[in-house]
């Protein structure tokens, strides 16, 4: 199983502990998502040793304030390690009151730029904002053109044909277990089985609310994204892998072994 967005850098986890809970719940691919180059470091560093744990390069549209062209230099740099598989996660977040648009559109589009230059996909975060998220990938269609990621999908299945339209992979985390799910997995349902991953967000939005989350929690989601499709758990859990395979391929197949790392 496999867990496409996950934070470990500056979240406190205990290593090896952590990594050994991971690999003990069948989660054998984890791909790190970097909000910071900061983070992007840590997470390079951490790939390095440690077999099925890829990271991606990016800022976050909520951490934009050194943004500018020695940034986009130092995310290049990075993106050239073997194990660095995507551009994320990178978007819009119009959530919390006055959102500077501007300086999150002009990031959005350098690191889209980015991508297309590298030839690598994109993982996507973007929160009340669909509309101009839309827009910005309808213009910039080289940016997306190795494929993107709708991460921790939010805008209900209304709004999928939008984006499947331009290519959009979906991925879902510990929302779709939630009570008041329904929204999510109306999604989950719509979505088609060739587009749908899963991941945690970890440390947030854990299926078990108040607690910090881990990859480790992926078969719980798993389960009910195969429960919300109407399939056996074993045809889901290989429709992502296959999904993943296909959208990141710089990924090494599901437990090959890194020589000497
Ligand atoms: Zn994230």
């Amino acid at each position: 199983m496999i867990d496409v967005h996950a934070h470990f850098a500056g979240e406190g986890y205990e290593f090896p502990a952590e990594w050994e809970k991971i690999r003990a719940a069948g989660v054998k691919t984890v791909i790190l998502a970097s909000d910071t180059p900061a983070h992007a470091k840590w997470h390079a560093e951490f790939a390095k040793t440690h077999n099925g744990c890829y990271f991606t390069v990016g800022v976050h549209p909520s951490e934009l304030e050194n943004f500018g062209r020695e940034t986009l230099e130092t995310l290049r740099a990075m993106a050239a390690d073997e194990k660095c598989v995507a551009v994320g996660e990178i978007g819009l977040d119009y959530h919390y009151p006055d959102p500077d648009k501007r300086a999150q559109r002009a990031a959005f589009e350098a690191q889209l730029a980015l991508a297309e230059e590298l030839s690598l996909p994109v993982e996507i975060h973007s929160r009340d904002a669909c509309a101009d998220t839309l827009a910005i990938l309808r213009e910039h269609r080289g940016g997306t053109a190795h494929g993107f990621l709708m991460h921790c999908y939010s805008y209900g299945a209304e709004n999928l044909p939008d984006f499947l339209e331009l290519g959009a992979y979906f991925s879902f985390g510990g929302v779709v277990c939630f009570k008041n799910a329904r929204r999510a997995v109306e999604s989950v349902r719509a979505c088609p089985l060739d587009r749908i991953l899963s991941e945690t967000d970890s440390p947030y939005l854990s299926p078990f609310r108040g607690e910090k989350n881990s990859p480790a929690n992926i078969p719980v989601i798993v389960e009910k994204l195969a429960e919300g499709k109407g399939i056996p758990l074993p045809a889901m859990i290989e429709a992502i892998g296959a999904n993943a395979a296909r959208l990141f391929p710089k990924m090494l197949p599901e437990g090959a072994f890194l020589q000497n790392k």
